[in-house]
């Protein structure tokens, strides 16, 4: 349902685990469709990657971002505030994947402004089941928001009034 079916969607995975992001990889290159699945191991990572700083400077804008909770040098709830404070950010949608149940970290990650809470899977066929879900309500059956954003912003829009 995608406008663009030749144009793979950027996704940037936010993940410490080096098999659970080998493993969410492999899930999403199972799907039918292009996805460019970009892996970064920590929060400051994260945000850099996201804010193009340093080697990061040529990386594509992500349209979705799954985002683990517990990582090293800063937690996936502070790299969630700080994209959801930044007015060019907050519109990527952020699926938080974690191992946590906790009901503290689901609320304060909605409290955040997450757009959805997943338990990560234990089990392979599980994490596969979960990337083919993500993949088709995220992917196929949302709008994602464009990448383009420089066109959207408030300022540059004529139709919005003041
Ligand atoms: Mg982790």
């Amino acid at each position: 349902m995608n406008d663009s079916p030749t144009q793979p969607i950027e996704i940037l995975l936010v993940e410490d685990s080096a098999s659970d992001a080998k493993l969410t990889l492999k899930a999403f290159r199972e799907t039918t469709r292009d996805r460019n699945v970009r892996i970064v191991a920590d929060g400051v990572e994260a945000i850099a990657f996201l804010r193009r700083q340093g080697d990061y400077n040529e990386c594509p804008r992500p349209q979705l971002i799954l985002l683990d909770l517990n990582l090293p040098k800063k937690n996936g709830l502070e790299v969630l505030a700080e994209i959801k404070a930044d007015p060019d950010l907050r519109s990527i949608p952020v699926i938080v994947l974690t191992t946590s149940e906790d009901e503290r970290d689901i609320f304060t990650s909605y409290q955040l402004q997450a757009n959805c809470y997943i338990r990560k899977p234990f089990h392979l066929q599980q994490l596969r089941n979960m990337v083919n879900l993500i993949d088709k309500f995220w992917l196929d059956l949302v709008k994602l928001p464009p990448t383009d954003i420089h066109l959207f912003t408030v300022e540059s829009r004529s139709d919005i009034a003041d």
